[in-house]
């Protein structure tokens, strides 16, 4: 059996042979385009432009991917939302959204779990469910943005899940939210976060786009990252910085590393020498967040005076370094918590 098409997963061209192919005028590609993508349609009942048969028809022979939101969180401190929203096939998702000075943000996931299993993080710990198509990607965009009723100006792939273990949808994704006919969001604004699946990073650095890559990394030395990172024991901390300076010379874009405070663990002088000395002569950012506590994990964040300490060192070192604000907190704010929260409930 061959898989339905999936209507919001297709760019214009391929929607475009798919209309024909189904015996329709070629400008019914563009309405079709216009209602997913720009006017965030939630259900084909809407295209009210669009002959009826038509419509029955694209119901019935295809996947058309709308999020049902189940719940939302919304902070008191300041104002984050976190949505949690249920696939087709009964899966759960959460994405965040943000208000920064610059405008709205949106952390969505890419996958439905994760299989990394970092040991400080709660979205491995029921391990990977599945990919999420380029249309479930989206859609966390869309939903939240008609919800806000508000321009969403920054996309980060940030939630749960693995991007580059999920490439080729992510691809798609990046084409489709940046498309100029779609939410058309600025390549600048958009950022991809990976744990370092290096040649991925490879392949992605010949496309010489204008995203930002983030690299969590947690670690300056091996033998520490292993500890923290599985995916630290297939692909080696030198072969994951030789990859990021080819990213570098490739798109000319520098790179973000995320480097996850753990009080006691990676959190000392020595290791912000060791990562001042990593990070030597590379156009490069830092990203400090001290831990989320998961309470099925071992690990707890520094404490403010370690953090500072610890971005201080750095600094010295002539590291361009920033402590991440912390948004939320108040809502269950670490990956994939919220999600997890409720599949448990769903077991009981
Ligand atoms: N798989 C990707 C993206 C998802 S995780 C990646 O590894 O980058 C997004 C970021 O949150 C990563 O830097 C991850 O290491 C970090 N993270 C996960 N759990 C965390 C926690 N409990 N506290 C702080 N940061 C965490």
């Amino acid at each position: 059996m061959t898989e339905k098409p999936d209507l919001k997963s297709m760019n214009q061209t391929e929607l475009l042979s798919f209309v024909k192919e189904a015996g329709e005028k070629p400008f019914r590609a563009g309405q079709l385009y216009q209602w997913m993508h720009q006017k965030l349609s939630a259900s084909i009942d809407e295209m009210t432009n669009l002959p009826a048969g038509f419509r029955a028809k694209l119901k019935q022979e295809c996947i058309f991917s709308a999020l049902k939101q189940t719940d939302v969180q919304i902070s008191r401190q300041d104002g984050t939302r976190k949505y949690l929203f249920l696939l087709e096939d009964q899966n759960m998702i959460e994405s965040v959204w943000m208000r920064y000075k610059f405008g709205g943000s949106v952390c969505i996931s890419s996958q439905a779990g994760c299989r990394m299993g970092c040991k400080f993080c709660a979205s491995g710990l029921n391990g990977l469910a599945r990919n999420l198509s380029p249309a479930e990607m989206l859609e966390q965009v869309y939903r939240i943005q008609r919800d806000i009723g508000e321009r969403i100006s920054h996309v980060v792939v940030m939630g749960t899940g693995e991007p580059l273990d999920n490439y080729d949808n992510l691809l798609k994704f990046i084409e489709l939210i940046t498309a100029e006919e779609g939410l058309h969001i600025s390549q600048r604004n958009l950022t991809v976060s990976t744990c370092g699946i290096v040649p991925n990073i490879r392949k992605l650095a010949e496309k010489r786009l204008g995203i930002t890559l983030a690299v969590s990394l947690h670690a300056s030395s091996q033998e520490k990252r292993e500890t923290l990172m599985p995916i630290a024991v297939k692909y080696k901390l030198e072969e994951l910085m030789h990859t990021c300076r080819y990213y570098f010379e490739k798109t000319g874009r520098r790179i973000t590393f995320e480097y996850a405070l753990a009080s006691g663990v990676n959190d000392t002088e020595k290791d912000a020498r060791s990562l001042a000395e990593l990070l030597f002569g590379m156009n490069c950012h830092v990203n400090l967040i001290p831990i989320n506590p998961v309470k099925e994990q071992i690990y707890r964040g520094s404490g403010q005076d370690a953090a500072l300490a610890f971005k201080n060192k750095l600094e010295k070192n002539g590291i361009n370094v920033t402590i991440r604000r912390e948004m939320g907190r108040d809502i269950d704010a670490a990956c994939g918590q919220l999600r997890k929260k409720y599949m448990e409930r769903q077991v009981d």
